[in-house]
């Protein structure tokens, strides 16, 4: 019998370090619940950074999969396969754009944001050539490629990895003033995450978004929203942006897409964006293969029979208000929106680490983020019940400490 230590060490061996894990090893999962190699259940109260939104293998979501898998997985687009517009078609609609770009990785989907606001900027609002600016937030987190991170302020994320892409500009994030004050004549867009979740579950203030789509409409500057942790009822609705019924120009997506089972990402925009892009422009060998576009259309049904937004919504408040409850002294914040929830904690008990892995210890799988964040994102087809369970745990280990 291969324990625990074992699976670690051969991974570590063989592997690059680019990953601190939580000491556990999982060999089966399902709905909110995995097992170790020991036998060992735990509550998933990561879901994969919100890829699991509709829990562990979802058996609609691996009916679909099986299903495509029997028949055809993969074409490349040089030719058509028969699931691809059913699925861009479903997208579209549930968001309310002319089109969709299927990509498969997040980071991947956000260089298509990035690419389409450059050339629409070029194409449409005239900007002089390379001159194109887009405007980021502080303590942002949008993937890990050389672009993306060059506009990053996690020094960590930017060591050693220059030379780095030029043409962003960094303002504090909920500042719409700042916003307003950083736009030129060369701006072509705005991104921004609705809750910046890697960034430590950072909740802009009510109206923030309704704000800085009134500023970018105004100087005619894109807004992009990077829904790939946000989106698919993460929040308490569909998109995070329609808490305040905004709009934006590009709304990005993948994480849950996939339903926790397969890389699926993508833009959504109108035509009048989309249509930048010619054959030939830009493109992806796994992009909106059938294996994937079966699997999202599978895993947005499931959002949407099983009313998840709605979900999140409720259980979000409930497990925020039990959590604010609690007596800890260890506790700075409980924050939050929807089942997206970080509690923060106090800077002298430590770092938000021992207290994950004391979780873990009692069965609830949870992971740091910034240093002082425990982030609480368990899959959103979970019970109140489910909930109850967790607090109990949650509980004893914000009040008796590590
Ligand atoms: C996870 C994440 C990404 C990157 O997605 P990958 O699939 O890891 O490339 C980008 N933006 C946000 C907001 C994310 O949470």
């Amino acid at each position: 019998m291969r324990s625990t230590k074992d699976y670690i060490e051969i991974a570590e061996k063989y592997g690059a370090h680019n990953y601190h894990p939580l000491d556990v090893v999982i060999e089966k999962g399902e709905g909110v619940w995995v097992w170790d190699v020991e036998g060992k259940k735990y509550l998933d109260m990561l879901s994969a950074y919100s890829a699991l939104n509709q829990g562990h293998r979802h058996p609609k979501i691996i009916e679909a999969l099986v299903e495509q898998a029997s028949l055809l997985t993969l074409t490349s687009r040089a030719f058509h396969n028969n699931v691809l517009g059913d699925f861009l078609k479903k997208l579209a609609e549930l968001a309310g754009y002319d089109k969709v770009l299927p990509m498969n990785t997040g980071a991947e989907a956000v260089e298509t944001a990035l690419k389409a606001a450059r050339k629409w900027g070029y194409l449409k609002k005239k900007v002089p050539e390379n001159k194109a600016e887009i405007i980021v937030c502080a303590n942002n987190f949008h993937g890990r490629t050389i672009t993306i991170i060059s506009f990053s302020t996690e020094d960590q994320y930017k060591y050693g990895f220059g030379p780095f892409t030029p043409g962003f500009k960094v303002i504090p994030y909920d500042d719409p003033d700042a916003l307003e004050n950083a736009i030129t004549e060369n701006t072509v867009a705005f991104m921004f995450e609705p809750v910046q979740g890697e960034g430590g579950v950072i909740v802009p203030h009510e109206g923030y978004y309704k704000k800085v789509r009134e500023i970018t409409k105004k100087h005619n500057v894109l807004l992009i929203a990077d829904e790939i942790q946000t989106g698919f009822g993460r929040t308490g609705k569909m998109f995070a942006v329609w808490h305040e019924d905004v709009r934006p120009d590009i709304i990005v997506v993948g994480k849950a897409l996939g339903g926790g089972v397969y890389p699926v990402s993508g833009i959504i925009a109108d035509d009048e964006i989309m249509d930048v892009f010619t054959p030939g422009d830009h493109g992806s060998t796994f992009g909106g293969n059938p294996l994937a576009a079966r699997v999202g259309m599978a895993a947005l049904d499931v959002l949407i029979e099983e009313k998840l937004p709605d979900r999140a919504y409720e259980l979000g408040e409930y497990f925020m208000d039990r959590l604010r409850k609690i007596q800890s002294p260890y506790v700075k914040e409980v924050r939050g929106k929807g089942l997206l929830i970080g509690v923060e904690i106090k800077k002298e008990y430590g770092t938000a680490r021992p207290y994950c892995e004391k979780l873990r210890d009692l069965g609830i799988l949870a992971k740091e983020t910034h240093e002082q964040v425990i982030r609480f994102a368990p899959p959103l087809v979970i019970s109140k019940e489910e909930i109850d369970w967790a607090l109990e745990r949650i509980e004893k280990v914000l009040t008796e400490g590590i």
